[in-house]
């Protein structure tokens, strides 16, 4: 039985006008699950003009109301968030605890988009000239687009639309192929919360959608969180085309561990970050920087827990990890492995030697593969230098910590990174010289809470402002700023300078 997963535009369910599909697999048994509907330009068109319908009216509603759908929705999601999690799991494959946790972090930015009547508050300033008064507020842009990955098919739409939606816009989310499902449950739920219909929208589709979005006149920002670089391209075309652009991109996440660090928690931290949710994480560790002599306390560790890893159906509650999103990706991620042999690393833990049929009963004919270690990494070598998105850690060793810093400093990407030790002086100094967007001390995966903001710097994020918290507040309105005075204190006639206060 294969399930049909299509749009939803307007507040229904849509089939829209494509006959092209994609196949919707479960990772953990490699089963066709469902066919997802690939829109073309009619159903993106179809999306905007409901988006744009709903706008005017949802815009000047009062932020008090709005934030009233957003606590409605917040109180479902509590209700459903198990039912979210088992489909985050049947299509992504990432255990059932961990898509539990993922929702919970996307739960959190609609708690944040439940305080917007504060958020948006503006500024006052009482008499800045005799007679005249300025104050500034934020508005909506109008209708917005959300394009986002496979690996987080609710918590990254909700970096997005609770704030975009809580501001008064209207939003179309066009979600990974791979796991489509969770992105309609959400559409129900936010209807169900009294959301009118075309605020929120979702249309199905690959490049052909994205596309059309970028260059619809209508859609006036685009937030988008993927690779590298279609987070490029997105940024150029969106930016060409007039719009507001975010584009968060990958990733190669460093852990740099220092001599005094406590080994067992460490090593526990490397393995949860390491390989949870079968390293198809932004914010994953996928490197370790091991300095001085730690290499030699913490390998063998590493070695013995890497082996012992419990890979299992991401249903069965003892799984640490779940199989890889879908065979393509695991052809990529072996690949990696070979090309890490080739060039000289040494594979301490060879994470293809893992038979699917050890996961659970069906599972024979899944995407599976165990955790990888490869000690010996080196800058030059490819699994250094590019996103493997896949179980595998790599160790660099190290002579200093000024080579340490020097190292993640010289890497192209700059999401996330951490540092383990127990002296301050050495941490404080390395969240203050790091060129990293989102750091961690002692912290593996340092994803910033709902208020603060998430993003990452150089090749990891295109665009001037973060994910959620207050910068995504600023991403989805437009301040305006009003002068004002009254007849009685405007003086005599025109005036030729610059206004000056009096
Ligand atoms: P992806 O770039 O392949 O796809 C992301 C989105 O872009 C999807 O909706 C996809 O349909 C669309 N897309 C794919 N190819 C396109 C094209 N040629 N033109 C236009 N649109 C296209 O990413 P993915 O494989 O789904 O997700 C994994 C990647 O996302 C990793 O690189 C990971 O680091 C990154 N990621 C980054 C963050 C972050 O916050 N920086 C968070 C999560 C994931």
């Amino acid at each position: 039985m294969t399930t049909q997963i299509a749009h939803f535009i307007g507040g229904q369910h849509a089939a829209g006008s494509s006959t092209r599909t994609q196949d919707v697999t479960n990772p953990a048994t490699g089963k066709v699950t469902g066919k997802v509907a690939l829109a073309v330009q009619a159903d993106v068109d179809a999306a905007v003009a409901a988006a744009q319908a709903a706008f005017p009216k949802w815009a000047d509603t009062p932020p008090i109301r709005r934030a009233r759908v957003m606590f409605k929705f917040l109180e479902l999601l509590n209700l459903h968030k198990d039912e979210l999690a088992h489909m985050i799991t049947a299509e992504h494959g990432k255990v059932f605890t961990d898509a539990q946790g993922e929702v919970s972090r996307g739960i959190d930015i609609v708690e944040f988009a439940c305080g917007i009547p504060q958020l948006l508050k503006g500024d006052f300033t009482d008499q800045v000239s005799t007679g005249i008064d300025n104050w500034t507020l934020r508005q909506p842009l109008g209708v917005v687009a959300g394009i986002t990955p496979f690996n987080f098919p609710v918590m990254v739409p909700m970096w997005m639309f609770p704030v975009a939606i809580a501001a008064g816009n209207t939003f179309i989310l066009k979600p990974s192929p791979t796991d489509p499902t969770p992105s309609l449950r959400m559409a129900e739920l936010l209807k169900e919360a009294g959301l009118p219909d075309g605020v929120f929208n979702v249309v199905q589709g690959d490049k052909v959608a994205v596309d059309a979005l970028l260059e619809h006149p209508d859609v006036k920002a685009v937030s988008f969180v993927g690779s590298t670089p279609i987070a490029n391209y997105i940024y150029e075309t969106g930016a060409r085309n007039g719009k507001r652009v975010q584009a968060l991109g990958g990733a190669k996440n460093h852990m740099v561990v220092m001599p005094d660090a406590d080994i067992d928690q460490t090593v526990d931290a490397l393995i949860g970050a390491g390989y949870g949710s079968a390293g198809e994480r932004c914010m994953a560790i996928s490197v370790a920087v091991l300095v001085g002599d730690v290499a030699d306390k913490i390998i063998p560790k590493l070695v013995e827990r890497t082996k012992t890893l419990k890979v299992l159906d991401g249903e069965n509650l003892a799984a640490e990890m779940g199989p890889i999103v879908t065979r393509a990706a695991h052809e990529r991620i072996t690949g990696y492995i070979a090309q890490g042999e080739k060039e000289g690393a040494k594979l301490l833990v060879d994470g293809r030697q893992f038979d699917g049929s050890q996961a659970g009963a069906d599972c024979g004919d899944g995407f599976w593969m165990g955790g990888t270690l490869f000690d010996h990494v080196t800058p030059e070598m490819r699994i250094y230098k590019e996103e493997i998105f896949g179980p595998v850690l790599s160790c660099v060793r190290v002579a200093n910590f000024k080579d340490a810093v020097d190292l993640v400093n010289d890497h192209e990407f700059g999401n996330g990174v951490s540092c383990f030790t127990r002296d301050g002086n050495v941490a404080r100094e390395f969240s203050r010289r790091i060129q990293v967007g989102m750091v961690g001390i002692n912290v593996p995966i340092p994803v910033p809470m709902a208020w603060h903001g998430f993003g990452g710097w150089k090749r990891s994020l295109f665009g001037d402002m973060h994910a959620y918290g207050e910068e995504g507040v600023r991403f989805y309105t437009k301040q305006k700023s009003i002068m004002q005075r009254w007849p009685e204190s405007i003086g005599k006639g025109a005036e030729f300078v610059m206004p000056t206060a009096k």
